[in-house]
């Protein structure tokens, strides 16, 4: 039997939804950026239009298409010759490449809105606790509402199910380090942990469930202090100094999107 969407001389409808998402990615890409550079600084990402950090002229239409205005000016403003972030057609294209990848990991199924909501909230958090060791309510907290409600909008009978086990595995992942938090609090009379990483930790479990948020927990808690012993050893910078625990955590939830299950399947497989 020939699928319908498969017919010969056709591109199988994965690889054209794929290609179409990453299209759409380039543009929502260029969204996210907005969003990564005035959320954190408590801007509106309605309007008004971008402007030009150094000459505060509004960026015209033509010069706003993703990564191609941006090798067209070769990273320069048209009206001041200032440079433009190389993060701009970065992120476009990760969150380009991002949905495409989602597509072509799980195909056209239901559990792909999740993975590439995910993935989208989870690089523009990545970027802006890098940059400003802020996690944005309206990322965390709006990613955790955005889950629940895909969820609860998924066609399947167990629905509620689903939107239950979200709510409970977001609820006790944020317990845990918020246990996590208060222990750190205790033995060394300091934070060691913004509550923006709890909120961001209760949004990747409503995502993908309480087991893989664990496992990007503790792949977070592996790279970062790796990342960290690297830093002190070359740059023997303050131990003091604060690390962006939450692009961690999205950088391993991202990535436990495409390799988590087959890594907890490894993981359990030695108490079978
Ligand atoms: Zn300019």
């Amino acid at each position: 039997m020939v699928a319908p969407y498969t017919a010969r001389g056709m591109l199988p409808s994965v690889q054209i939804a794929a290609l179409l998402a990453a299209f759409a990615g380039l543009f929502l890409g260029s969204f996210l950026n907005v969003c990564i550079v005035r959320l954190p600084a408590g801007a509106s990402i309605v309007g008004p239009r971008s402007q030009c950090p150094a000459c505060k002229r509004t960026i015209r239409a033509f010069d706003n298409i993703p990564i191609l205005s941006w090798l067209l000016l070769r990273g320069r403003c048209r009206d001041c010759d200032a440079a433009i972030s190389l993060q701009y057609p970065l992120v476009e294209a990760a969150t380009a490449l991002l949905l495409a990848a989602c597509i072509l990991h799980t195909g056209l199924h239901w559990q792909t809105w999740l993975d590439a909501a995910l993935a989208f909230f989870a690089l523009g958090l990545a970027v802006m606790d890098a940059q400003t060791l802020l996690l944005p309510d309206a990322f965390t907290l709006g990613g955790l509402a955005l889950a629940l409600l895909l969820r609860a909008a998924h066609p399947a009978p167990n629905r509620l199910q689903s939107v239950i086990h979200a709510a409970l595995a977001a609820a006790l992942a944020a317990l845990l380090l918020l246990c996590v938090r208060w222990l750190y609090h205790w033995l060394r009379k300091q934070e060691g942990m913004g509550l923006g990483d709890v909120k961001l930790l209760a949004m990747i479990a409503a995502f993908l469930g309480l087991p893989l948020a664990l496992l990007t927990l503790f792949l977070a808690i592996i790279s970062g202090a790796l990342v960290a012993v690297a830093y002190l050893l070359r740059c023997k910078t303050s131990a003091q100094q604060k690390i962006p625990f939450g692009s961690y955590l999205s950088a391993a939830a991202m990535a436990c999107i495409f390799v988590g299950k087959p890594i907890l399947h490894w993981y359990l497989g030695f108490f079978r």
